[in-house]
């Protein structure tokens, strides 16, 4: 498969031959011509993302600039060990540090964030002052915006869109046409959008649906550098295909497993991928944590599972938060990845897959979807390129090369 240069120069230090596979196909087809344009006037290559590999962990490590260990949002869920309830992790008051965004509003910048999913939306406005000037809403509760909360008012009229269904292309979309509006009206100084991942969960890159929304996408890339901007573009988790042959997924049912080895309520399994968006992956990911009361040690656990066929790792708090750089405090006492081509829930009676509705499952949150792509539509200046050439990138750099590093 062809590729653009910078691409191809960074793929063969990569762990995926394919990720990230929805640009390579459409760069390579010519479907996507403005991205192509970043690609080929820009800086673009491969970088590390967050583990896991989910939304929240690399949205707030993107907005903040700090791997997990420091922001400590290493999932949607964590386990609570002294209520033993998982707690969701989602809310503005468990991440550590500020972000970007608001730091740069605090020093006088106009900032504009603009999400698809409103969970985000909260951590990524956490400290923001909206009455100055800041904007900050998902598209998810376009129509619930006030001055009050979210700086604007009367979102679906002023971007005459109507109200994008939860699951759809559309969600996405939304979102790039707000802050191209945003963009046009308001000229902040800073501008994040991020956009949520139905589409390459529900279509894999040769399905028409993948190509359709790429090329819609590629057009407001387009329409947002025309108006002189430095846009960079990353992601935060890649996506594979986690089904048979016969079209239905490989799941290791990794609760039943434990509760059949070491008894009911002796483990907890917490699938961090779990939010209100679940029909489209069942809430089964490539990464899953495992506390356990006491009686079952880490090691019996990584003894007992580690040889599974379709897990890649099983790792105990110490080594996988040295590996992942993930707060301990918030870790399992076993953390699980699995295989490219696997996903791990926990029991089977508690995953409802009827929102797949015939499709292959595809999904993420493993080593294997940590690849995501790295864009800036500008040359780097000297300075950044030697930073690019002497460091393992990651994607959370993104901000400051945008910021600091083009000509
Ligand atoms: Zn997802």
């Amino acid at each position: 498969m062809g590729c653009a240069p910078p691409f191809c120069r960074h793929s063969a230090l990569d762990l995926g031959p394919d990720d990230p596979a929805y640009l390579r196909l459409f760069l390579a087809d010519g479907s996507i011509p403005h991205i192509a344009r970043c690609v080929r006037e820009g800086f673009a290559t491969v970088v590390d993302g967050s583990m896991p590999s989910f939304t929240c962990p690399n949205n707030m490590s993107i907005i903040t600039g700090t791997p997990t260990s420091r922001h400590g949002i290493s999932g949607n869920y964590y386990l609570d060990t002294r209520t033993w309830q998982p707690v969701v992790m989602t809310g503005p008051e468990l991440l550590r540090g500020d972000s970007i965004v608001t730091r740069f509003a605090e020093a006088g910048a106009k900032v504009v964030s603009v999400t698809a999913k409103d969970k985000l939306r909260r951590q990524l406005s956490k400290g923001l002052d909206v009455s100055k000037g800041q904007v900050s809403f998902s598209s998810e509760f376009a129509e619930q915006c006030t001055l009050e909360h979210n700086g604007i008012e009367n979102v679906l009229q002023w971007l005459g869109m109507d109200k994008p269904g939860m699951y759809s292309m559309e969600l996405s979309l939304f979102v790039l046409e707000a802050g191209i509006r945003l963009l046009k009206e308001r000229r902040p100084d800073l501008l994040y959008l991020s956009l949520t991942d139905w589409v390459q969960h529900k279509w894999a890159p040769n399905e028409e649906g993948a190509r359709t929304f790429y090329r819609k996408l590629d057009d407001c890339v387009g329409r947002l550098t025309a108006l002189d901007a430095t846009v960079a573009l990353t992601a935060d988790h890649g996506m594979n295909d986690k089904s048979n042959a016969a079209g239905e997924p490989n799941v290791i049912w990794l609760q039943d497993i434990l509760d059949a080895r070491f008894g009911k309520g002796e483990t907890t399994v917490i699938c961090p991928i779990t939010d209100a968006f679940v029909a489209h992956h069942g809430a089964l990911g490539g990464f899953v944590r495992v506390w356990t009361r006491g009686k079952t040690s880490a090691r019996q656990i990584i003894d007992h599972i580690a040889a599974i066929d379709g897990i890649e790792m099983a790792l105990d708090r110490q080594t996988a938060c040295r590996l992942f750089d993930m707060p301990p405090d918030r870790e399992g006492d076993v953390a699980v990845v699995a295989r490219h081509d696997v996903c791990i829930g926990g029991s089977e009676s508690a995953h409802d897959l009827s929102g797949l509705k015939g499709h292959r499952l595809r999904t993420h949150g493993g080593v294997s979807e940590a690849k995501v792509p790295f864009i800036v539509n500008r040359p780097l200046n000297d300075a950044y390129k030697m930073v690019a050439a002497s460091s393992t990138l990651k994607s959370y750099q993104v901000f400051d090369f945008a910021i600091n590093g083009t000509l």
